[in-house]
């Protein structure tokens, strides 16, 4: 059957406010040395941004609403939309929470996550 536009495609999407186009997620790279620890660390000094962690891979978080996004929050161009979008399904989503491991919205907190990290590999190194 073939669906209206802006009507949402999954069940679990009814009565969302679209969470997922109110922000941007663009993949990064794992910080390697204090300097891109130091650049992260900048990003998080402004309040809109985040950096999260999914199966290991790093993400910065960005609080900002889709251009294409109604007032009713139904997707103007649904049946042409990015296919970022078209792959981005509940309950692996915003709404329900699962699309991250961990989330870090400080420089306090990525400098607190980093030191728990490395502490756990000199535990299990036994340094
Ligand atoms: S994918 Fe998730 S966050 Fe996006 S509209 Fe559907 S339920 Fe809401
Ligand atoms: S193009 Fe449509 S589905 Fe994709 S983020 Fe924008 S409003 Fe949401």
């Amino acid at each position: 059957m073939k669906r209206k536009p802006g009507v949402p495609h999954n069940k679990y999407c009814r009565g969302c406010a679209a969470i997922c186009c109110r922000n941007l997620a663009l993949a990064i790279g794992k910080p390697a040395n204090r300097k891109e620890i130091d650049d992260l660390k900048w990003q998080l000094h402004f309040t809109r941004v985040k950096i999260y962690i999914r199966h290991h891979h790093w993400y910065q978080w960005i609080k900002s609403k889709c251009m294409y996004l109604s007032e009713d929050n139904k997707c103007i161009i649904y049946e042409r939309r990015p296919d970022i979008c078209r792959k981005h399904n509940p309950p692996d989503c915003e709404k329900f929470g699962k699309f991250y491991d961990i989330m870090i919205s400080t420089p306090e907190e990525l400098e607190a996550y980093l030191e728990a990290k490395k502490k756990n590999r000199q535990k299990s190194s036994g340094k």
